[in-house]
């Protein structure tokens, strides 16, 4: 049986774009597909363990080089693939991060920069150095085994072909050598040794190659005789997991590569840590936090969670018991030898052991974060604006159970500081006689400084936290107070800032003007709840605030929920007893007046609040009558 079948579109661009590759880097080729190789040994001893057909063997994976035909051959006994599986996998891109990926190919062909396989398209590097690629494989679910064959053109061919063992042998046809490019250094035994020992060394499975050694022989006197020619097979890998190796051992680079290389990124981490704990709990972990936010972390189908192995046996790819919701930006893997090998992903769920690991994991990366956050604040500050979003979910999470964990991470920009500080240095820097800590949304410092309800802090001299993302307040309200202050949005509620005689003497003015308020408000009714003089206002004539509880901010985010709610935080307008403003609406309210400028006044406040006006028309008109008026 034999099938020509034409690659998916998209594939044919990805292949397109490999064959053309002027990358620079193509030796990663054999690093993809070695890696491809022990995942599917991987595959094949997990699944070994639960089922019966399958038996374990001694996995290897097996390198041979022919120069006379130029060939690369890359064997493992790995868990093969079935008929649709080769279709599925090599003849299709399943994955939604390819096209993204190709345009990050385009984007950066011209830089040094390692971005093949970011995306899982291990396989098709192979086409930077072959012209051909033929895949013989056999699954232990499928009776018959295939041979896969692509030159590179639009389609590719299957054939039925005959293999007794199960795993696959892929063979690379080495392209032409060029004037820029001499692809034969790759059927060198010396140049292969060498990108496994770079690429390669801690794979768990023996890399194996026939290898020529030259073994010198001597004479009875101990002379150097000759040298004779031997064919060794030799492991080429030292197969100690990088996790396993002791700390001392380990550099930065190793985990700069490692990290590259298992979790598809072509940029270093921002973060690593490298993790050996020996006890109760015993495990070791390689702990990642990308330099870049992941591109599909927003998306629904982002899957959180950290490789599992037990006892250097792969269990899975995203245990997401492993990490918590808010810390689901983070990478990286554990092996623990306290599971049992077969253990099931039921059981996974409940597990106690996993569960310590995953606490003392979190508690291990608040840990770092914390002391970044003294040693490079730089850093800390590139970590906080990729994902402090999650660390500000983190404490909103669970009615704020964690927030004594987490409250010391988090940093903000304000109105009196140049750059980002904590909730502790607000603290430190507060002025005598502050109470509270105060907040403002809004999109930037300039928008918080121009609000009218920040007058009297500015005045004070107190300083303002700007929150600039939609989880903010609701963070804010969770935490409710940092070190015994309070936390206050300075466009809610009362801000307790004035002194004794300054509050009695606002309490005898509004007094006074009770009758003119409540004309007001009757004006503005369903509007607004209460038209109140202003304890907040020192040059603005007026503002709209809300009362404790729900903000106009998050009155906002919960509106634009996908199935949102029509939450109304309760509007209050106030006004400013010693603008002249405030005068002349009195005067209004004499001459029977009011009801025209109460509406003026109240669209105005909506306006500065970023709230639509409820008719512009209407407003405009108003607006243009008063012009008319005024304008002698
Ligand atoms: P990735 O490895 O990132 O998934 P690849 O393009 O390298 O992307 O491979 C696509 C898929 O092809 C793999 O996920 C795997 O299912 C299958 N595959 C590739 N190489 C092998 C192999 N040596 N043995 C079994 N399956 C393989």
């Amino acid at each position: 049986m034999s099938e020509t079948k034409k690659f998916k579109t998209e594939t044919k661009r990805l292949l397109d774009l490999m064959i053309n590759s002027i990358y620079t880097n193509k030796e990663i080729f054999l690093r993809e597909l070695i890696s491809n190789a022990s995942d599917a040994i991987d595959k094949y001893h997990y699944m070994s363990l639960t089922n019966d057909k399958l038996e374990a063997k001694d996995y290897e994976i097996r390198l041979a080089l022919d120069k006379e035909n130029r060939t690369i051959t890359i064997t493992d006994n790995g868990i093969g693939m079935t008929h649709d599986e080769l279709v599925d996998h090599l003849g299709t891109i399943a994955k939604s991060g390819s096209l993204e990926f190709m345009k990050k190919l385009e984007e950066n062909k011209d830089k040094n920069i390692d971005i093949i396989g970011q995306f899982g398209v291990g396989f098709y590097s192979a086409f930077m150095v072959a012209k051909k690629v033929v895949v013989k494989t056999k699954s232990p679910f499928d009776d018959k085994a295939y041979s896969f064959t692509s030159e590179g053109t639009d389609s590719y061919k299957l054939d039925e072909i005959e293999k007794d063992t199960t795993g696959t042998e892929i063979t690379l046809y080495l392209r032409d050598n060029t004037d820029d490019e001499n692809y034969d250094i790759y059927l060198e035994q010396y140049k292969i040794e060498k990108l496994v020992k770079k690429y390669s060394d801690y794979v768990r499975y023996p890399i194996k190659m026939m290898c020529k050694r030259m073994n010198p022989t001597y004479d009875e006197e101990g002379k150097f005789k000759e040298s004779v020619e031997t064919l060794e097979d030799t492991t080429l890998n030292s197969m100690i997991p990088l996790w396993k190796k002791n700390k001392s051992e380990v550099t930065d680079e190793d985990l700069n590569s490692f990290y590259k290389q298992k979790f598809n990124d072509y940029e270093d981490p921002l973060f690593s840590m490298h993790v050996n704990v020996e006890g109760n709990l015993t495990y070791n972990a390689l702990i990642f936090i990308p330099k870049k936010v992941p591109y599909d972390l927003y998306s629904e189908d982002y899957e959180k969670g950290l490789k599992l192995y037990t006892k250097g046996v792969f269990i899975m790819d995203k245990c997401k018991e492993l990490i918590p919701d808010y810390l689901k930006f983070v990478k990286g893997l554990v092996d623990s030898s306290d599971l049992s090998l077969n253990i099931s992903r039921e059981i996974l769920q409940q597990n106690k052991q996993l569960s310590l690991i995953s606490k003392n994991i979190e508690k291990k990366i608040i840990s770092e974060l914390s002391k970044t956050m003294k040693t490079d604040y730089d850093k800390y500050k590139e970590f906080f604006k990729s994902y402090g979003v999650y660390i500000k979910y983190g404490i909103y999470d669970n009615y704020g159970e964690k927030k004594d964990d987490l409250k010391d991470l988090l940093i903000y920009k304000t109105t009196n500081e140049e750059d980002y500080i904590s909730l502790k240095t607000y603290v430190n820097h507060m002025k005598d006689g502050q109470k509270y800590i105060y907040y403002a949304s809004a999109g930037s410092k300039d928008a918080v400084l121009s609000m009218p309800q920040l007058d009297l802090l500015k005045k004070k001299g107190y300083d303002c936290l700007i929150l600039t993302d939609g989880v903010d307040e609701f963070t804010m309200s969770i935490l409710n107070k940092y070190d015994d202050h309070e936390l206050k949005n300075i466009n809610q509620g009362d801000l307790d800032i004035l002194d004794e005689d300054e509050k009695k003497e606002l309490e005898a003015k509004q007094e006074d003007n009770k009758e003119f308020l409540e004309a007001i408000k009757k004006e503005l009714d369903g509007k607004v709840s209460d038209v109140i003089l202003s304890k907040r206002l020192v040059d603005s004539p007026v503002c709209l605030t809300s009362k404790d509880g729900l903000s106009f901010e998050m009155q906002k985010v919960l509106n634009a929920m996908p199935n949102g709610s029509d939450a109304k935080a309760e509007k209050v307008l106030e006004i400013n007893p010693n603008h002249e403003l405030f005068n002349a609406l009195k005067k209004a309210y004499d001459n029977n007046e009011l009801k025209e400028y109460a509406e003026l006044l109240y669209d105005q406040a909506l306006l500065m609040e970023g709230f639509p006006i409820e008719n512009p028309v209407e407003f405009s008109n108003k607006m243009c009558n008063l012009m008319i008026k005024t304008i002698k």
